[in-house]
């Protein structure tokens, strides 16, 4: 098990058709349901290089290997990304969030990733190395699809990276499923809203889950809404135009026709939201 980055690169090196994982919360269980068998697994969870959350000006720095667990008690997390640490929150049991790591949420690019439709709008950036070079590439460009991402053999997902600013008073995840712990969501919507004093959209950012093969940012209804009351006679026209855009899917856990009716409707949740700076 590799300890040190030289000693990763010289084991992905070796092995052209090695495998990584950090938890194992994703991989663990699809090798053994799919009785797929990689020639060679690397085990990343002691690369402490790639773990902890700092704050560097006006960026903030999570480890690729941080656990959901670290993440919901983290006071940086807790102060600036209350959206990630409420996200996080609704992720999986105990045992998961204990094992589960961030990069394992967003590598494993499942359209219903609670980690995700939050890191969207947060405009979220992945730093991804390899032994010969860094790079960045913000997450809407990195996921492909579902279980697909723009990462080559030798490379890994470092740190995941949140700009500060701009400061947003709401924050909102919510995450619709068959229950409420352990289940993956059927709909989930994360929302950045700032709300002048007379109660206008001055800016926002959403973001869905579940209903389409990535998450799902529409920034005409962005737009739409900036200058709109948040109210129910502000929201309604929106509620419209998100139900056309988007592209669920029929599956065991809900309908395509529920799915839209929910994605819409979960706008307006946002009404009555009291900010805080
Ligand atoms: C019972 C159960 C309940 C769950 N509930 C939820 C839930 O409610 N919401 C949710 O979103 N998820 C849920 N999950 C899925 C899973 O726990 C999360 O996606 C978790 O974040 C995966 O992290 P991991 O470190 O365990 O990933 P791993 O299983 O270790 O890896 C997953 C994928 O990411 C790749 N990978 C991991 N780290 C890196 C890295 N640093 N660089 C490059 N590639 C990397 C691996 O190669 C693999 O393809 C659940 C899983 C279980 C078993």
């Amino acid at each position: 098990m590799p300890v040190k980055p030289d000693e990763l690169w010289g084991v992905l090196d070796e092995n052209p058709e090695a495998v990584v994982y950090a938890g194992g919360t994703d991989l663990l269980v699809k090798l053994r349901s799919q009785h797929a068998k990689p020639a060679c697994l690397i085990c990343l969870e002691r690369l402490d290089d790639f773990k902890g959350i700092t704050t560097e000006g006006d960026e903030i720095f999570i480890g690729a290997l941080t656990t959901h667990r670290e993440m919901v008690g983290d006071p940086i997390v807790v102060r600036d990304l209350r959206l990630m640490a409420t996200a996080t929150k609704s992720l999986g049991s105990p045992p998961v969030r204990n094992m589960g790591t961030l990069a394992g949420n967003i590598v494993t690019a499942s359209p219903a990733g609670d980690t995700l439709a939050p890191l969207y709008v947060l405009n979220a950036q992945l730093e991804i190395r390899s032994r010969s070079a860094t790079r960045r590439a913000p997450i809407e460009s990195f996921i492909l699809g579902p279980g697909k991402v723009d990462l080559n053999h030798g490379e890994i997902v470092s740190r995941i990276i949140v700009s500060k600013s701009p400061k947003f008073g709401v924050h909102h995840y919510e995450k619709v499923g068959r229950r409420d712990s352990l289940a993956c969501a059927v709909v989930s919507m994360a929302a950045l809203v700032n709300v002048t004093d007379d109660n206008i959209i001055s800016k926002i950012r959403l973001a869905w889950g579940s209903v389409g093969p990535t998450i799902m940012r529409f920034r005409s209804v962005e737009s739409f809404l900036e200058g709109k009351a948040l109210s129910i006679k502000g929201l309604s026209e929106a509620v419209r135009l998100v139900k056309e855009s988007v592209h669920p899917i029929d599956d065991l856990r809900a309908s395509s026709s529920y799915r839209r009716e929910v994605a819409g409707r979960l706008l307006l949740r946002l009404i009555g939201y009291t900010p805080c700076i």
